[in-house]
Parts: C-alpha cells; sequence; structure tokens
C-alpha cells in the first residue's frame, strides 16, 4: 500500500515568526501516524524550519527549487548539497510557477530530478496542464510529455513523488473534483506504467494539489489513485492539520 503524502508549499510566503508557529503548531498537533507530511519553506528559511520541527521524521522539509550542479559560480542557485547541509530532504520540482513564470523547460526539470535523486534529495515531481490545454483535451498529453523528460533519464523511481497539479486549480479556490482527480490520476499511472513498468508505476504516489483546503480534503478519501495532496495556501493555516488527518 502507498503512504499517504501530504505537502506544504509555502511558496514565497512568510517569516521567521509565521514560519515558527507553523512548525510549533506541527509539533503540538496530533498527527495521524500512518502519513509523510512535508513542508516547503521558502529556502532561506530552511533551516529556521528543520531546527524547529520535533516531529521528525514524520515531518520532514523540503526546499522549492534546487539547481543541477553541486556547487560554483551560479549566481541565486540553490545546491542540494547546501539543502542536505541544512537538514532538508526533499525538494519541490517542476512546479507549475516554475513552469510558467520562471520559464524551466521539461530537459531542465527532469535534469534537476535527476541531479536530486542522484545526490539523495528526494523528490516532489509537479506537473499538470493549463486552463486552454484542459479545454482542447490534452490534459494526459500534457502530463505524459512532462513526465517522460523525466522517465527518459531517470529509471529508479523509489524516492519520487509526483503531483499533479492542473494549473488552472492553483490558487484558485476551484480544486478538481474527486472524480476528474481521480480519472487524471488513473491517467498518469497508466501511463507511468507503459515507461516505468507496473511494479513502479503501482508504488509512486500520485498527489493532488490545487485549491485542497481543510473542508474538500476528505472528500479525495476513496478516490484509490489519489495518495496525498500538495497545498498551497492552506499550508500556512491551521486547518493544515485537517488535511494531514483528512484520511483518519
Ligand atoms: P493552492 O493550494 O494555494 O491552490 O496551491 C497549490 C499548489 O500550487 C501547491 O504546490
Amino acid at each position: 500500500a502507498r503512504t499517504f503524502f501530504v505537502g506544504g508549499n509555502f511558496k514565497m510566503n512568510g517569516s521567521k515568526e509565521s514560519i515558527k508557529s507553523i512548525v510549533e503548531g506541527l509539533n503540538k498537533a496530533d498527527l495521524a501516524d500512518n502519513v509523510e507530511v512535508v513542508i516547503s519553506p521558502p529556502a532561506l528559511y530552511l533551516s529556521w524550519a528543520v531546527d524547529h520541527n520535533k516531529k521528525a521524521p514524520l515531518v520532514q522539509v523540503a526546499a522549492q527549487n534546487a539547481f543541477d550542479k553541486l556547487s560554483g559560480a551560479f549566481t541565486g542557485e540553490i545546491s542540494v548539497q547546501q539543502i542536505k547541509d541544512v537538514g532538508a530532504t526533499w525538494v519541490i520540482l517542476g512546479h507549475s510557477e516554475r513552469r510558467t513564470i520562471i520559464k524551466e523547460s521539461d530537459e531542465f526539470v527532469a535534469s534537476k530530478v535527476k541531479f536530486a535523486l542522484d545526490n539523495d534529495v528526494k523528490v516532489i515531481l509537479c506537473i499538470g496542464e493549463t486552463l486552454e490545454e484542459r479545454k482542447s483535451g490534452v490534459t494526459l498529453d500534457v502530463c505524459s510529455r512532462q513526465l517522460d523528460a523525466v522517465s527518459k533519464i531517470v529509471s529508479d523511481w523509489s524516492n519520487i513523488v509526483v503531483a499533479y497539479e492542473p494549473v488552472w486549480a492553483i490558487g484558485t479556490g476551484l480544486a478538481a473534483t474527486p472524480d476528474d482527480a481521480q480519472e487524471t490520476h488513473k491517467g498518469i499511472r497508466d501511463h507511468l506504467v507503459k515507461t516505468i513498468g507496473q511494479e513502479q508505476a503501482s508504488q509512486v504516489r500520485i498527489l493532488y494539489g490545487g485549491s485542497v483546503t481543510g473542508k474538500n480534503s476528505s472528500e479525495f478519501k476513496d478516490k484509490v489513485d489519489v495518495d496525498g495532496f500538495l497545498v498551497g495556501g492552506a499550508s500556512l493555516k491551521p486547518e493544515f492539520i485537517n488535511i494531514i488527518n483528512s484520511r483518519l
């Protein structure tokens, strides 16, 4: 069985004060013990979040990006070596905000995924279609293309979690319906069966992301291919605990 997984992507939000209070909230909370929780503060606060986290290994810390070189003259980039040095264990790669706003290509994302894995940092790989793409019926083609760039150069998927985040659902309050999410997750898994094999595809966790809240998270409970969530806005609020506990 796939362990339920909840990630909190703080994006470019927070301060020492607010991030400390989120971590302390998690420290105090009664969290389900059959869930893996990963919080992702901005890079400047990775160390701060790790140091305040009393719930390791149940709660882990992720960076929101990393480069595909260990060190050197790459001004402004974040090294997986440094991520590990401060005690974080995961990195989010391929988030739609980086694909669309920062213009990261499928190939660049894939190269960073491979580099992180090769250096023992686990990866939350985000994929998903825009509203235009959904309207023209190419949702699975887009997801497949984004996945294929990775499967072309990465054969071991045991340290990858896939986050399906339709761009139209991110930050809009318009979450995909549980049925729509299940349908796409199933399509993603079927595609992975073809590219990385049945055994690995059946083990990969596929998270849903996009306007997940403390309220709607339990509606996905019986969706067999929804293995957790990647939460943006609601991960900054107390309702994040309800999302973590939504499978109880
Ligand atoms: P929201 O939960 O704010 O819609 O963001 C989702 C997301 O992008 C998580 O990575």
